[in-house]
């Protein structure tokens, strides 16, 4: 627009926005009663916690910001036949709070399959009309799994016995004194427990049994008792594990030496320490081909080796040593039934193992895809948030599984026997593999607290996994069908569209916690990523979300970041007040839906309307008693004259056109080019969260133009505004948000002429046509 329509056209509505937009015939109504702030922008101060000198009000940590560490010194022993696990370890635990511990607190996170354990109990829901046969099986036909933790023995660093005090998935270890501020202990723990078959009760962790070679693929976590997390917000985390919400874990360095049968193959969190000893001669020359090779994997077993394998059950063991260094958690996956292929990735200038493990039952989908799909999510996250610090990242194929751990993950995706698989199979195990690989960033890195914020690392996760898979979809065409992009199950706008309309009363916040909301998936995983794709995408901008986010994972990273952390880290780096968005999107279960109402058409006039000679005459003024006024007369009243139609202003307006004379020279009025036609929209909002409003106006000519208007345009009125345009041009069409880019839940309102929408039944009609 150039500046002197600008000027003209501001001068045009000035007096309107003043005092004459009264509502014609006002009676006076009844006194109302006051209200408290009610306001979709208000400031969130009354749901964030205060800032402190732990936790700043900008979202970075505070100049006291303080977390615990723990060490861990482990050995595992896996009995194969009896499907049993041993350890013995010793805990290092540095109280760096400035507060003095009376007790310790573990985490037992086995004691959900506990006998004894209450988290069957905690479910009210009646008969289901479905049961997974495996759950059926466990509820009402078979005993109940004896999965907890069998714990031999808790010594102090003296070798006496410590005293301690088991609450379902919580041990208290009762110290003698307090564990002082600045301080350290050291204490040990025996335990054993049986491993269950995650096949069955899809637990986290456990084995697969192969019916047709006897053989069993471990993926074991949460398998040994792990420090609770004391932090400046929890103060000891102390929600126990029910099943849902996942874990919460200090930091520290590990030196774990997992022994196992000798012809096991084996990979695990840290750094191999006896490589040597462990791998065969060819393994060793294959490994260091492996090293080299940034194009392609390389096999370090191969299919044939594994195979042959199956066969052997060796009664003699191996030990394999790892160390790692400040990682939260610890997990390892070992089978003699195991294929392992590897390839090396730059990132920031260092070289990072990308590995995949998989039995030849996940062949040939696993060898083609798998570790392709690490070295792009390797790639994606590293340039969205910071370089991956790891040395590897490993993913391993375990039936039904998705789940994440420090540099290892286990993975679903298995083709039918005949080694065929569906482009669902194909895309599902892309996906879940960019999903599982990129939670070493969140939560492994960025170390939120799951059992009370499953969307803080599923929510941005799940954002980060489609951003990966739309580049995996643009670097390996061939993997996906001829000009598409990769089809992304969560992330798009629209996707989320029939969870956010579904029943209110099946619907939770995204703040809440993951154990208590109605549907996980949508919750903690969709929903969040729907809400930071579209506050990149259409509320700040690629850029200054980029940025933003980039802080927020740069600030937090080897750190635990709270919500707040997070909503405030975003409004921090970027100048952009998103308290509204927040609000309405992750602490209500508000949606979208935005129309267009009505239009009206109105043109200049070069007499009062009716509702200025009311404003006059109640008033007992004249026009000469006001300064020189232009008025707009509405085509559907008595104001309108046929004549004024298509007309430019100043041909009418004797008062405007004096005012150019007066202030414009003539080469400026020879630049105007005067509206012909004036517009009232009103726009209506359903809805309850506010959202830019995108408008696609149509002309009688044919172009369009879009105007977004900022979300703010709702800050006074949440349930209707008005918006009024000139154009030279006739309006003959308006559409709100014609790229379905909002998540708007009902586009019936959309447009302005209303469009026949088809019924169902007439859809339903032309389905079946074909
Ligand atoms: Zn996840």
């Amino acid at each position: 627009m150039n500046k002197i329509k600008y000027c003209f056209a501001s001068m045009l509505f000035l007096f309107g926005a003043m005092a004459f937009a009264q509502e014609e015939g006002e009676t006076e109504k009844p006194r109302e009663p006051g209200h408290v702030n009610q306001s979709k922008f208000k400031q969130l101060y009354e749901e964030f916690s205060t800032p402190n000198t732990y936790r700043s009000a900008s979202g970075a940590p505070g100049p006291d910001y303080y977390q615990q560490r723990a060490d861990y010194v482990m050995d595992i022993e896996l009995d194969d036949k009896n499907a049993k696990i041993y350890g013995e370890e010793t805990i290092t635990y540095y109280n760096n709070s400035p507060d003095d511990l009376e007790f310790l607190w573990v985490q037992l996170d086995q004691n959900v399959r506990a006998k004894d354990s209450k988290s069957p109990l905690r479910n009210g829901n009646g008969v289901n009309f479905a049961y997974m046969a495996g759950d059926f099986a466990q509820t009402y036909v078979t005993e109940p799994f004896d999965g907890g933790f069998n714990i031999e023995f808790v010594k102090d660093a003296n070798g006496k016995p410590l005293s301690y005090t088991i609450n379902q998935t919580m041990m208290r270890l009762n110290i003698p004194q307090p564990l002082k501020s600045g301080e350290q202990i050291s204490f040990s723990i025996k335990w054993w427990y049986n491993v269950p078959d995650h096949t069955v009760n899809r637990a986290r962790s456990g084995f697969e049994y192969f019916a047709k070679d006897g053989n069993r693929a471990y993926v074991i976590a949460q398998f040994f008792p792990r420090m609770a997390v004391y932090s400046d917000v929890e103060g000891w985390q102390n929600h126990q594990f029910w099943g849902s919400g996942e874990f919460a874990l200090p930091f520290g360095n590990y030196e774990v030496n997992i022994t196992v049968p000798a012809d096991h193959i084996l990979d695990a969190t840290g750094v191999l320490q006896n490589r040597e000893q462990v791998f065969s001669k060819e393994m060793m020359k294959r490994y260091k081909q492996a090293k080299k090779s940034y194009d392609k994997p390389v096999l370090i077993v191969t299919q044939e080796e594994a195979e042959a394998a199956e066969k052997g059950f060796s009664d003699k063991k191996k030990t394999w040593k790892f160390k790692a260094t400040n990682v939260r958690d610890y997990g390892f996956a070992t089978s003699r039934k195991f294929v392992w292929d590897m390839q090396a990735v730059k990132i920031g200038g260092k070289d990072i193992m990308a590995v995949s493990l998989y039995p030849k039952e996940g062949n040939p989908l696993w060898e083609e895809q798998s570790t392709k799909a690490v070295v792009q999510t390797l790639k994606t996250y590293s340039k969205h948030t910071f370089d991956y610090p790891y040395h590897k990242a490993i993913s391993v194929h375990a039936k039904n599984q998705g789940m994440e751990y420090p540099m290892i993950c286990w993975n679903y995706g298995r083709p039918n026997e005949d080694g065929t698989y569906s482009d669902r199979t194909k895309y599902g195990m892309i996906s879940v593999i960019i999903h599982e690989v990129g939670h070493n960033f969140f939560p492994m890195i960025v170390n939120s607290d799951e059992r009370q914020w499953g969307w803080m690392d599923e929510g941005l996760d799940t954002f980060m996994q489609y951003l990966t898979e739309q580049e995996f979809g643009k670097n390996y065409p061939d993997v996906i069908a001829p000009n598409s992009k990769y089809p992304s199950r969560r992330g798009e706008a629209a996707k989320i569209v029939p969870y956010m309309a579904g029943d209110q009363s099946h619907i939770s916040p995204i703040m809440s916690n993951p154990e208590n909301v109605y549907q996980l998936g949508p919750n903690a995983y969709g929903k969040p990523a729907t809400a930071l794709n579209i506050l990149r995408e259409t509320v700040m901008g690629p850029e200054l979300f980029d940025h933003a986010f980039k802080t927020y994972a740069q600030r937090w990273k080897f750190k635990h970041p709270t919500p707040e952390d997070f909503f405030r880290t975003m409004e921090d780096a970027s100048a952009v007040d998103l308290d509204w968005y927040w609000r309405s999107w992750f602490y209500t279960t508000d949606y979208v839906d935005i129309g267009v109402k009505g239009v009206k058409k109105y043109y200049v006039s070069d007499k009062p309307t009716k509702q200025m000679e009311k404003y006059m005459a109640d008033r007992n003024i004249t026009e000469a008693d006001l300064p020189p006024l232009v008025y707009l007369a509405e085509e559907d009243s008595e104001d309108y004259n046929p004549d004024l139609k298509g007309k430019a202003p100043t041909e009418v307006s004797q008062n405007l056109k004096e005012f150019m004379m007066d202030n414009l020279s003539a080469e400026e009025r020879a630049q105007v080019q005067e509206p012909k036609y004036f517009y009232e929209i009103t726009f209506d909002k359903p809805g309850g969260i506010p959202m830019p409003l995108i408008v696609e106006y149509t002309y009688a000519d044919g172009t369009k133009e879009k105007v977004t208007y900022p979300p703010e345009i709702w800050r006074k009125n949440d349930a209707e505004v008005k918006r009024v345009l000139s154009s030279q041009k006739e309006l003959v069409g308006i559409v709100v948000d014609p790229k379905a880019e909002t998540a708007d839940i009902d586009t019936a309102n959309n447009s302005w002429p209303k469009k026949e929408e088809k019924s169902d039944f007439d859809k339903f009609k032309q389905n079946i046509k074909g």
